[in-house]
């Protein structure tokens, strides 16, 4: 039996794993000792992963040949791959050149590796002549990169994860760790094992399981996060917990915000959070007092209409009070995906390029164009993922390119997607499962590698790149996502752009990733220093790691600069705003979204196993007893849940962790294939509306009505 080094495919914590294997099969998983990411651990997802490898399950659920459909609705056909890449590069073509590049929308995933990313963006921008390539990172944390930018200067978490250790007060605010990102959360109790004077305040409407183990919970009225951060302000100021001498010595802005805070008094705060004000009091004291205070954050945060606003408002407060750039001390964003910090550093996103250049930067756009040997990438702005599906709806995108991500069920406002799927003249859906409700739309799927089977490199939450080996050959005829992308670009650009056929000459995932590591040459994540061979030797490291270094980088920003012009951060003097779509009359509920501890997303990969469903097996809605009450429904009973969207039927569950007036349904269901048709989950009900900086949509909350469904 061979062993192979890994990491985990879930979630942004980037667990190293040893795959164990023979020639046909991964026989079993186990934490890697020595990946700094979980020194060992691994969550129930992670510690099951070969379970959802094995022969037989890969026959059933995997996409194993190109396959065309030749009529919507129709059963699709095989093809080798020759046929279906000519294909795929035909219809692309002859769309360009009928509608033009705009015409194209390319959706990505965080599930990508970085070499798959970077040959997807480089195709969009650098062949195709537009910018809408996004990704479904785009739904997970843009708004941490909008937050980051807008303060600090550089989309760049300045923490590690050994910090947790080091922290005195844990800020834990808009993300249920435990359930989310299980080993981080295991390390953060250990660390209050051995500090058992660290102290834990946790921000939530819900009281999940993190909320459970902390020591002040703030159940906070969903989408009031700003006012709370801002009314922290006001009272760390009152209470003389500021750092006078780091705002002044590295920051700027802080009078505009000083006086827009002056009006969240302890009163108002509560009035608008519905806290306590000795529970704001004491988590200000616990703030700002502390040694080293740092704050973990995600969805809760970044799924919202204001998302950078909260992002950059919680920034504020380790700015105010010097808490940044020292060990245990910073605003720490964690990703969703696994290598949605991938996805930043090569600019796969449609505001974006490559190393963390803005594509609305004439100067950035220079540097690309010259790095890619083309005449230029193009100014006009991309398509972000909402506006992408919305502008096929409206007949604008003729062809949707979909690589690894199943927006049939994850997108809001289900009802608009499937028309954009069905509208779009032609589309591609690039998978390794052949499950998805996306796939069903598909005119043409290509069947592309996954876990056990890619090889290059992620990137997790705390800037660390580790490698990922592949364990088994590609199943059935599946090809790795950079290279099928590589090769559609190179029959593409025979057809509009001969000249670029060269670009796309790859022949190997660190071709691909040594173009991306030049590409950062001089930036802030600047990676010329790392190779290949060096990641081998030494195993992950973080960046920056420029040439001459012989170690990344633990923590950034220690010496009070900041990646700004005037090497100063800058306060963020953002408005409150209320969430887009309050409660009302005729939708009276305010609706949360959020996982399950042993789910990950539309269960494409953990849905197989049925020991992951013992922990919670079937869909629900969360509702409060006294409102199941007052419905007169009965645990167990059916209710309809409608928004202005659509509507789905799900079992009531009784539940205290929410506020009445308050349900809860799980992500992970829904996108079924019923009928040719993919039913709704939660995703019928969410709104589209988005911040309007990071573009990320409120996937986190919804008003929505709730009546019992009477059975015939
Ligand atoms: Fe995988 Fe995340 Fe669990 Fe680690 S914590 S094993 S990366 S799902």
């Amino acid at each position: 039996m061979a062993e192979t080094r890994s990491t985990c495919p879930y979630c942004g914590v980037g667990c190293g794993v040893i795959i164990e294997h023979d020639e046909r099969q991964i026989i079993s998983v186990r934490g890697d000792e020595q990946h700094p990411a979980n020194l060992g651990r691994l969550c129930t997802k992670g510690s099951t992963l070969h379970l959802t490898a094995t022969p037989a399950l890969t026959r059933q659920t995997r996409l194993l040949q190109p396959m065309q459909r030749l009529q919507r609705g129709a059963a699709p056909q095989p093809l080798g791959w020759d046929a279906a890449l000519d294909h795929a590069a035909d219809r692309l073509a002859a769309i360009h050149a009928q509608h033009g590049p705009d015409a194209i929308g390319v959706y990505v995933s965080g599930q990508l590796l970085t070499e798959d990313y970077y040959v997807f963006n480089k195709l969009v921008k650098g062949l195709l002549g537009s910018n809408h390539i996004d990704t479904n990172s785009r739904l997970c944390m843009s708004s941490a990169v909008a937050g980051y930018k807008a303060t600090l200067g550089a989309d760049a978490p300045p923490c590690s994860y050994e910090d947790l250790a080091h922290a005195q007060t844990v800020f834990i605010t808009g993300s249920n760790m435990a359930w989310a990102h299980p080993v981080l959360f295991r390390r953060l109790e250990d660390a209050r094992r051995a500090n058992p004077a660290q102290r834990w305040i946790v921000a939530d409407p819900r009281r999940t399981e993190t909320a459970d183990a902390a020591d002040l919970h703030l159940a906070l009225r969903p989408g009031s996060d700003v006012a709370l951060y801002h009314g922290l302000l006001h009272l760390l100021l009152q209470e003389g917990l500021t750092r006078p001498d780091y705002i002044a010595a590295h920051t700027a802005g802080f009078d505009a915000l000083k006086q827009r805070v002056a009006a969240f008094t302890p009163e108002h705060t509560a009035e608008l959070t519905g806290l306590r004000i000795e529970d704001l009091r004491t988590a200000a004291r616990w703030f700002g007092s502390s040694p080293a205070t740092l704050s973990l954050y995600c969805q809760g945060l970044n799924q919202s209409s204001s998302g950078t606003a909260k992002n950059a408002a919680l920034i504020n407060l380790h700015l105010a009070c010097g808490q940044i750039g020292k060990p245990g001390a910073g605003p720490f964003s964690l990703t969703g995906q696994p290598n949605a910090m991938g996805g930043r550093e090569v600019g796969g996103l449609a505001n974006l390029l490559s190393a963390h250049r803005d594509l609305a930067n004439p100067a950035h756009r220079a540097e690309v164009a010259a790095l890619w040997g083309v005449p230029e990438v193009p100014a006009r702005p991309g398509l972000t993922a909402v506006e992408m599906f919305q502008a096929a709806a409206d007949g604008q995108i003729k062809a949707l390119w979909i690589a690894c991500t199943n927006p049939a069920q994850s997108l809001p406002d289900q009802a608009t997607v499937q028309r954009a799927l069905q509208r779009a003249e032609f589309v591609i859906v690039q998978e390794a499962f052949s499950t998805t409700a996306t796939a069903a739309f598909a005119d043409l799927l290509l069947p592309a590698t996954t876990w056990g089977e890619k090889d290059g490199t992620v990137t997790n939450s705390e800037r660390r790149i580790s490698r990922t080996h592949a364990a088994l050959p590609p199943a059935g005829a599946a090809r790795h996502d950079w290279d099928i992308a590589a090769d559609v670009a190179r029959r593409l650009a025979t057809r509009i752009a001969p000249e670029r056929v060269a670009m796309f000459d790859y022949r190997t995932p660190e071709q691909v990733w040594c173009e991306h590591r030049e590409s950062t040459r001089g930036r802030d994540l600047d990676i010329t220093g790392l190779s290949y061979a060096m990641l081998e030797a030494q195993g992950p490291q973080q960046w920056p790691l420029p040439e001459g270094a012989t170690v990344g980088r633990v923590r950034l920003y220690e010496d009070g600069m900041f990646p700004t012009p005037d090497g100063r951060a800058q306060f963020a003097d953002v408005a409150f705003m209320p969430l887009a779509e309050p409660c009302d009359d005729a939708y009276p509920f305010g609706l949360l979204t959020g996982r399950l501890r042993d789910q990950w997303h539309g269960m494409s990969r953990t849905g197989q196993l049925g020991r992951l469903f013992g922990h919670d097996g079937l869909p629900s809605v969360e509702v409060h007893p006294a409102d199941l009450a007052r419905l007169g429904v009965a645990e167990g009973e059916l209710l309809r849940v409608r928004s202005r969207r659509g509507n789905v039927v799900l079992s009531a569950r009784g539940s205290e962790r929410m506020a009445p007036g308050q349900v809860f349904i799980a992500m992970h269901w829904g996108g079924e294939v019923l009928g040719g048709v993919a039913a709704g989950g939660v995703n019928a009900l969410t709104s589209p509306a988005f911040c309007p900086r990071s573009k990320q949509p409120e996937l986190k909350h919804a008003a929505v009505a709730i009546e019992p469904v009477a059975l015939p």
